[in-house]
């Protein structure tokens, strides 16, 4: 592939990423990328900076040293416009974030509304197909509270599909989930995977990590310990410290 074009297919490049809370460095040099198409699962233990690094790729919160460069766009720098970046990104959150006062459609037709424009028949029709394909065609009219978590957290990600992103961030989409729903929320995940979507999966999910992710990051103590495929991290490990880690979860 030449430079350019493996330039192009580069959805997220992450190098030497640094960052201090106060005196504290939680993030000691990461080097990450995906390419589009790719799905990547981020293990580690709890405290690791698995969520810093997500949320340092869209500068919710700002490294301190290092760059990244987020579909096409040096993130890092001050002159960037991070909201038009932002847009195209979609982050799933352990906890859900839904607007509790608004119906499951409007949950996913505001933003469509306000921050791309779209007109009122337009971000419905978005809005309902994305509904039907994590499965909630039935609670368009449902508010946030009448639904179960596994529910909600498939709104949170209909919601962000409305948004068309080019790139999905989910931060433990499961953890807050009673285990007989987390089931639901992995298959509407998996149906993502397989549609080509371009995803970075913080989890402690290892069944899912091994069998969805083309590549697993094992970080600890601000640092990627190990990456590779799933047989090789997880079947595998080269790593003390990952096999560590693969024994408490396992
Ligand atoms: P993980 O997601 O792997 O559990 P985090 O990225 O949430 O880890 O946290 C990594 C470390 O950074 C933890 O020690 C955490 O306490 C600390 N940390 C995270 N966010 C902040 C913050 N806003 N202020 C101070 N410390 C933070
Ligand atoms: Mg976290």
């Amino acid at each position: 592939m030449s430079e350019v074009a493996a330039r192009a297919d580069r959805v997220v490049t992450v190098q030497g990423l640094h960052k201090s809370f106060g005196p504290v460095e939680v993030l000691k040099g990461i080097d990450l990328q995906v390419v589009r198409g790719e799905v990547v699962c981020v293990i580690g233990p709890s405290g690791s900076g698995k969520s810093t690094v997500l949320r340092c790729l869209n500068l919710l919160e700002q490294p301190s040293s290092g760059t990244v460069h987020l579909l096409g766009t040096d993130v890092t720098d001050p002159d960037c416009d991070i909201d038009r970046v932002r847009r195209r990104v979609g982050m799933v959150f352990q906890q859900f974030n839904l607007f509790p006062h608004l119906s499951v459609l409007r949950n996913c037709t505001i933003a469509q509304q306000k921050v791309l424009g779209r007109g009122r028949e337009e971000s419905e029709q978005v809005a309902r197909r994305n509904l039907q394909r994590v499965g909630l065609s039935d609670k368009v009219d449902a508010f946030p509270l009448q639904l179960s978590g596994g529910q909600q957290q498939r709104v949170a990600i209909a919601r962000a599909l409305s948004m068309d992103p080019d790139l999905m961030l989910f931060d433990e989409p499961t953890s807050a989930l009673d285990p007989e729903l987390v089931g639901d929320v992995l298959s509407v995940m998996r149906g993502l995977a397989e549609d080509g979507m371009t995803m970075i999966v913080v989890t402690h999910e290892m069944a899912f990590a091994r069998e969805v992710a083309d590549r697993v990051v094992f970080m600890d103590a601000g640092l990627v310990v190990e990456e590779g495929t799933p047989s090789q991290v997880i079947g595998a490990p080269r790593e003390e410290r990952t096999r560590v880690f693969l024994q408490r979860v396992l």
